[in-house]
């Protein structure tokens, strides 16, 4: 991991000089880990002329700023991952080849959703002992009588709420985290709520080391929405609701998307989407029949 840099080296003997770059997130990501490795001729060869070891010294900090550049461009450009990242893109691949594309469903045609969905370890969300149904066809729970929703429902929801960089979102259910990264992988402006604190507590631990440092976790009723951070271009409800709460139509920007799972506990509930225009009307068209966890007004 990480790239290899020669200075053309003359006869002098080589150090190996190895750089650890800060732990963070760059490109929504954490670079934790990724070492550059530079072949420097050896400082001493200038001992004995000043100006020459200096020049030594400001080249090999020059080589060593470029490879910092030149790493992270690759990384950013999605060349170069690392755990968890790279791990298991090829069961990612085919997920979205064969789960978002056909088979009588809405086709996922996004890119910004399907580059997300190939991105997204999700096997990093889901716990250790379910992690090998990770890139099935459909729910895995995740403890607590809650599940992290199918691939395909993820991705059509978030291709429903036509979210563009920028854009403030809002997530009601943030359970494993994992729809929030997706989103966060679109923009950076990200707001999550979930009721059950071990499930909002390992969320955001997942989140942070994964490196998803925007978005914005908080433990509570997502009923009411998060007033002080609205208006949101988007809100994307991850449980299902008995109807659309009104303080989140409240929080919704005029021409913005709600997309919503409606219906009872024990029935086939209706995934909506709820556009609201500039004179707060609102429309509300079926994407899809679907089964959702319910909303509940206090952790159960
Ligand atoms: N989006 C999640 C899956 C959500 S499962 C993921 O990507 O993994 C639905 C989640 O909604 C559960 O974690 C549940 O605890 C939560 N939930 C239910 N009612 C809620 C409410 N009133 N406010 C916030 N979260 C709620």
């Amino acid at each position: 991991m990480g790239a290899t840099a020669g200075l053309p080296s003359s006869s002098a003997p080589s150090v190996r000089t190895e750089v650890y770059p800060s732990t963070g997130s760059r490109c929504g990501h954490s670079l934790r880990g990724n070492r550059i490795f530079v072949l420097a001729p050896a400082v001493t060869a200038g001992k004995e002329n000043g100006i020459a070891a200096g020049s030594w010294i400001a080249a090999v900090i020059l080589v060593l700023a470029c490879c910092c550049a030149f790493d992270l461009s690759r990384a950013c450009a999605g060349e170069e991952e690392i755990a968890p990242f790279s791990e298991r893109v090829a069961q990612r691949r085919e997920m979205v080849e064969t789960q978002l594309k056909g088979w009588g469903r809405t086709t996922i045609t996004d890119r910004s959703v399907l580059d997300a969905m190939l991105r997204v370890p999700r096997h990093a969300f889901i716990p250790e002992a379910q992690r090998r149904l990770a890139y099935e066809d459909g729910p895995v729970p995740i403890g607590y009588g809650q599940t992290i929703s199918q691939p395909y429902i993820v991705a059509l929801m978030t291709q429903a709420l036509e979210l563009r960089s920028g854009m403030k979102v809002l997530e009601i259910g943030t359970g494993s985290g994992y729809q929030a990264a997706i989103l966060a992988e679109i923009t950076p402006h990200v707001y999550t709520i979930e009721i059950i604190r071990p499930l909002f507590e390992k969320a955001e631990q997942t989140l942070k080391t994964l490196g998803y440092n925007t978005v914005k976790t908080r433990l509570g009723d997502g009923y009411y929405g998060r007033a002080e951070f609205g208006p949101f271009d988007g809100i994307i409800v991850t449980c299902a609701a008995l109807h659309v709460p009104p303080p989140l139509l409240d929080q919704l920007k005029p021409g913005g998307r709600i997309v919503i799972p409606v219906g009872g506990p024990f029935e086939t509930q209706r995934l909506l989407m709820v556009t609201k225009d500039e004179g707060g009307r609102r429309t509300s068209t079926t994407l899809s029949l679907v089964r959702f966890v319910p909303l509940v007004r206090s952790a159960p």
